[in-house]
């Protein structure tokens, strides 16, 4: 998306775009940024006017970002803990014997391991979310293959790829890959990023072509991108 500026505003800079939209629209990103998406006639003036009026809200929204960053804590893998699976939180209750066993009842994660440490407990749960990943996510890809076939592009395959900083990639030949962490986000997160991924297969760099595309197969796609980035219990990732 191309066609942006930037301005300053009352409550900071904030990248403007223009759109066949009637109002302005005012969008508080989980980093703090501001978005505006302003009618093609608004004036810059109007637009910041518009802006100072709704610092309250402005400050309130990246408080509450910030808040959420800040809850961002490292997992931990103990009786009590809390954990998401499909954007759904449970706890964890963990108890000693074997076989080692992961149960997802009602609220809870069930797990019985040798040791109880919270490096064996992790594993069992990391590997239960793996096996989770791998289902969820080929039965969402299978979806697209009509549309791959249909315009003569490869058809996916996926590969589950523990990645640090990324929640997946698309390569050669078909190639996407998927963090198996993914699974935690909620499903219109998952389809997002596999649509993003999708998208991939017929342009591979973020441009213009490449929005249009994802604006047209998966319409909601901002709604998610933020769900994602805003989302408790998955670390912040990058697409
Ligand atoms: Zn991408």
């Amino acid at each position: 998306m191309s066609d942006h500026e930037n301005i300053v505003t009352p409550a900071g800079p904030a990248v403007l775009r223009r759109t066949d939209r009637r109002t302005l629209a005012i969008s508080v990103l989980p980093s703090g940024n501001l978005e505006l998406t302003a009618p093609h006639e608004s004036t810059v003036d109007a637009i910041q006017g518009k802006v100072g009026k709704r610092l309250r809200w402005i400050a309130k929204q990246r408080a509450d970002f910030a808040a959420m960053r800040h809850n961002r804590l490292p997992l931990r893998y103990e009786s009590g803990a809390t954990h998401t699976y499909l954007g759904r939180q449970y706890r964890l209750k963990v108890s000693r014997g074997e076989p080692a066993t992961v149960r997802l009842r009602g609220a809870y994660f069930y797990i019985t391991a040798l040791t109880v440490s919270a490096a064996e407990v992790e594993t069992l749960l990391d590997e239960w979310m793996r096996q989770k990943a791998a289902v969820q996510f080929s039965r969402r890809l299978a979806v697209w293959e009509p549309w791959c076939r249909h315009r003569r592009l490869p058809l996916p395959k996926l590969s589950l790829r523990r990645m640090s900083k990324r929640w997946g990639s698309a390569g050669a030949g078909g190639r996407i890959a998927l963090n198996p962490v993914l699974v935690r986000a909620p499903s219109i997160c998952i389809d997002y990023v596999i649509a993003h991924e999708v998208c991939h297969l017929k342009h591979p760099a973020h441009n213009r072509a490449f929005f249009r595309l994802l604006e047209s197969v998966f319409p909601r796609w901002r709604e998610a991108k933020l769900r994602l980035e805003s989302a408790s219990g998955i670390p912040a990732l990058e697409l």
